[in-house]
């Protein structure tokens, strides 16, 4: 077992750290309070190669691989949420792609990732009557003569109203149930694709998340990614690698409120000393160092397996679950060492508090990925 980073590696995660640094962290707080998409800096990102990192050189992305990936995002999350879902969304659209997509879908849209023309990619899968339950949703997609027809109502979609392009997840044979979804890659200049309501969010509010309305959106045949039918399974897939790009923002947003925390507790002083004196304050912070390296270990080794070409479903979702409820106990306690300054928008705690509660939601509940990872317990996967 090795843990050590190769160069390239060491070398993308400094590269990323010096640019969240000096970019997106002196912007995150107006970005969250102003709930302002970022597109500046992502165009910044793309410009890096951020935005096409899971796709080989030779199809047109920056292939820098899963781990890579993976220590960018930490380094975003630790920056930015707001930031950070919209680049790990971005980056699962373009690896779909890529992964099922014809050579002309490769050529066409994976380039105009890397070149920041498309600012963004979305993933449309969720309805309102089909969250957690996403196989039984409504969205049609009926054939016309050598294209079709889409027609719906997406909801939270991340980057919807930003993104280039879009993968739609619609029904194309009702009576086929998981296996009459169909998965379409819709351009946002399409007609018959437009953006409904916007979410007022708690949290990662630099990010975008709106309604995505199909009328009569008519595609051509070349726009459907896999076959009729595969779209269930390419969604599914595409959530795995999803899940290890949130575990990694979910990672970065905790040891930004570590670090945070550290600091303040050394110079707040009460009792005429300063706080981090007392033990306390100190097994807080040992207990939230602890689980953020758990965390990122899990990470981690998810990302290792899958660039090794392995199944990772199962450490994606393990990944994912403890990440994600870890940030919300290591932010929890982040507050509770600021005191009362936790509480003001003042010092960044809070919105790190805000910003982890999303991350539980969205690329699969905590209960979806107990109900994966207790299948894989049981061997019924
Ligand atoms: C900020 C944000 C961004 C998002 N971005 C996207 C996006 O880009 N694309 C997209 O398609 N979707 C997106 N979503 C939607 C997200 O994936 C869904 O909210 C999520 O899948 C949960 O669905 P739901 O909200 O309908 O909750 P529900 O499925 O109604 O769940 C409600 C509760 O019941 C639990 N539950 C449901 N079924 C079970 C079960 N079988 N066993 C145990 N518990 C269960 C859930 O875990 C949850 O606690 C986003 C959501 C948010 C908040």
């Amino acid at each position: 077992m090795n843990f050590a980073f190769t160069e390239d590696q060491r070398m993308v995660r400094d590269m990323v750290r010096r640019f969240a640094e000096n970019e997106i962290l002196p912007i995150a707080a107006e970005t969250d309070r102003t709930s302002t998409f970022p597109k500046e800096t992502l165009g910044h990102m793309a410009d890096l190669g951020l935005m096409s990192m899971l796709v080989p050189d030779e199809a047109g992305g920056t292939g820098m691989g899963a781990v890579a990936y993976s220590l960018a995002l930490m380094e975003i999350g630790r920056a930015c949420m707001s930031h950070a879902v919209t680049t790990s969304v971005t980056n699962m659209v373009c690896e779909t792609i890529y992964r099922f997509g014809t050579p002309g879908q490769i050529e066409k849209h994976i380039p105009r990732f890397t070149s920041g023309e498309y600012v963004a990619g979305a993933f449309a899968l969720t309805e309102s009557g089909a969250g957690s339950d996403a196989g039984s949703l409504k969205a049609t997609a009926e054939q016309d003569g050598d294209g079709w027809i889409l027609n719906g109502a997406k909801i939270f979609i991340t980057s919807g109203s930003y993104a280039g392009v879009t993968l739609i997840a619609a029904r194309s044979d009702k009576e086929a149930g998981k296996r009459g979804i169909s998965v379409f890659l819709v351009e946002a200049d399409n007609p018959g694709l437009r953006v409904g309501r916007k979410e007022e969010k708690m949290g990662q509010r630099g990010s975008d998340t709106v309604e995505l309305i199909l009328e009569d959106c008519r595609v051509g045949s070349d726009s459907i990614l896999g076959q009729p039918g595969d779209g269930f399974r390419i969604m599914l897939s595409a959530l795995d690698g999803g899940r290890i790009g949130i575990a990694s923002n979910s990672c970065g947003l905790a040891r930004a409120a570590l670090e945070t925390s550290a600091e303040y507790a050394k110079n707040r002083k009460q009792f005429g000393r300063p706080i981090s004196s007392f033990q306390a304050i100190q097994f807080k912070l040992a207990d939230m160092s602890t689980q953020l390296e758990a965390a990122t270990l899990l990470t981690l080794r998810a990302a290792a397996t899958k660039e090794a070409g392995r199944n990772y479903t199962q450490e994606a979702s393990k990944a994912k679950l403890y990440s994600t409820e870890m940030v919300q106990r290591v932010t929890r306690e982040a507050i509770q060492i600021h005191g009362g300054y936790g509480y003001v928008s003042e010092y960044p705690v809070e919105r790190c508090m805000r910003d982890a509660m999303a991350v539980t939601l969205y690329e699969g509940t905590s209960e979806v990925q107990r109900i994966v990872i207790s299948r894989g317990v049981l061997g019924a996967s």
